[in-house]
């Protein structure tokens, strides 16, 4: 009797732990279902699908038979970053990003086929060629963004080196998989003074009365602070068009660190964001007590400074849009605006735009280097310590019909203005022809 008992119990024990483990498995099909099925692989989707830039062009195309990419191999190169490929090699492509949303996918039948997907893009292929080969004939090392910061609308997005998916044969670059724009973070130098200046602007009173004195060298608690001067003496607005690291060494220490952090925190230079489901890298300031001579460093974009490209992107953005951040976005479906955050008052954004352009009116030599262009930009050269700089080239065009803003950075290029400035120009003259 006492056997029967027990083997009774033994069954509707298995019985019931095979009802949980099913009820466990259907809830966590229906949860997961659809990415279990898709799972990165296609072999059995069955869709079709296509991924367009701006205007129509194909920039991939897939059924059952085909993975395909733009025709040109040059426009697959040049916009391999924002696709991505069939097998998730590039972190950031949004053919990864949305495989899934791609599809339609029935809990009864698994995966069925969808109705063709079509993503239609913001990018302009004609722009994103223009700067993959303008950074080609740099070094082939850095990033290039444009957007319309009005809209949100990302038009470029190139990183350098890059790769041909539909080239099986030659092997890709060191790196070449890294998106630069995106996954990265540089060493910003002399553009993070764009950062200190937009800080200063807001809890230093009076900065425009204020004057500041350059020899050379400076001495900050026995620490020495060089400059590429003398300027001499500079008001704040002469300061940021010469550049100087002695005006902004002392503007940093003004400014105070808690302040720093407190307004690169505020202008997003620490967080990691997201265009259109693509995750950007975190920047790097001192957060921990540093005292003023690293302070001063770190107001100057070097200490430990790091800034990732589409971070700087969004904040010259804000300057360029009276301090309001447009969501940048990659998707037409995600316009109009994914959003807008503020990121700085609009007398600041307005006072950092008009510095800007007398930036470029007063040092840039603008007819001979960025000819015609309603230019606000700010130049970087970023010592590495190693005898080697980053180019970086950042701001935006003042013009209604033209709104775009731009980073661009050429990898361990040399100088701001000789090296990422003609990247720049000639992103923005194909720009300007929109
Ligand atoms: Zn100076």
């Amino acid at each position: 009797m006492n056997k029967i008992t027990n083997r009774a119990v033994s069954v509707l024990l298995i019985a019931a732990l095979i009802i949980v483990g099913l009820t466990v498995y259907v809830l966590r099909y229906i949860d997961h279902g659809k990415s279990w099925a898709m799972s990165f692989s296609r072999a059995n989707a069955g869709v079709t699908g296509t991924v367009t830039d701006r205007d129509g062009l194909v920039l991939a195309a897939f059924d059952e038979t085909r993975n395909a990419y733009a025709e040109n191999a040059l426009d697959r190169e040049a916009c391999y970053h924002v696709t991505g490929d069939y097998w998730g090699r590039s972190g950031t492509g949004i053919l990864s990003a949305y495989w899934d949303d791609m599809q339609s996918f029935s809990l009864l039948t698994g995966t069925t086929h969808a109705e063709s997907a079509e993503l239609k893009l913001t990018v302009d292929t004609g722009l994103c060629r223009t700067a993959y080969a303008a950074l080609l004939g740099q070094n082939g090392m850095g990033a290039a963004m444009l957007m319309n910061y009005r809209t949100g609308e990302v038009l470029c997005m190139v990183s350098a080196p890059s790769v041909d998916p539909l080239d099986s044969e030659t092997e890709p670059p060191e790196g070449a998989y890294i998106n630069r724009c995106l996954s990265s973070v540089f060493t910003p130098g002399s553009v993070f003074k764009l950062v200190t200046a937009a800080a200063a602007i807001e809890t230093v009173p009076n900065m425009d009365s204020r004057q500041f004195y350059c020899e050379n060298l400076y001495t900050i608690a026995g620490v020495d602070i060089k400059c590429t001067g003398p300027h001499y003496t500079q008001t704040f607005e002469q300061a940021l068009a010469n550049s100087c690291n002695i005006a902004f060494a002392q503007i940093a220490v003004k400014v105070g660190q808690t302040n720093m952090i407190e307004h690169v925190r505020a202008y997003g230079f620490l967080d990691r964001h997201e265009l259109s489901g693509l995750r950007s890298a975190a920047g790097n300031y001192p957060l921990d007590f540093v005292g003023d001579p690293e302070l001063a460093w770190s107001g100057i974009g070097q200490s430990t400074d790091l800034v990732n490209p589409y971070a700087m992107l969004r904040f010259v953005a804000a300057i360029a849009n009276h301090g309001v951040l447009v969501e940048p976005h990659l998707l037409m479906s995600e316009t109009p605006a994914a959003g807008e955050t503020r990121l700085m008052q609009a007398d600041t954004a307005d006072r950092l735009a008009a510095m800007m352009n007398y930036n470029v009116v007063s040092h840039y030599e603008p007819e001979d280097n960025f000819p015609g262009l309603p230019l606000c930009a700010k130049t970087g050269t970023a010592e590495l310590g190693d005898g080697t700089s980053h180019a970086w080239f950042v701001g935006f065009l003042n013009d209604e019909a033209h709104p775009y803003a731009f980073v661009v950075l050429v990898e361990r290029g040399g100088s701001g203005l000789r090296v990422a400035g003609p990247v720049a120009n000639r992103l923005l003259q194909e720009a300007m022809k929109r």
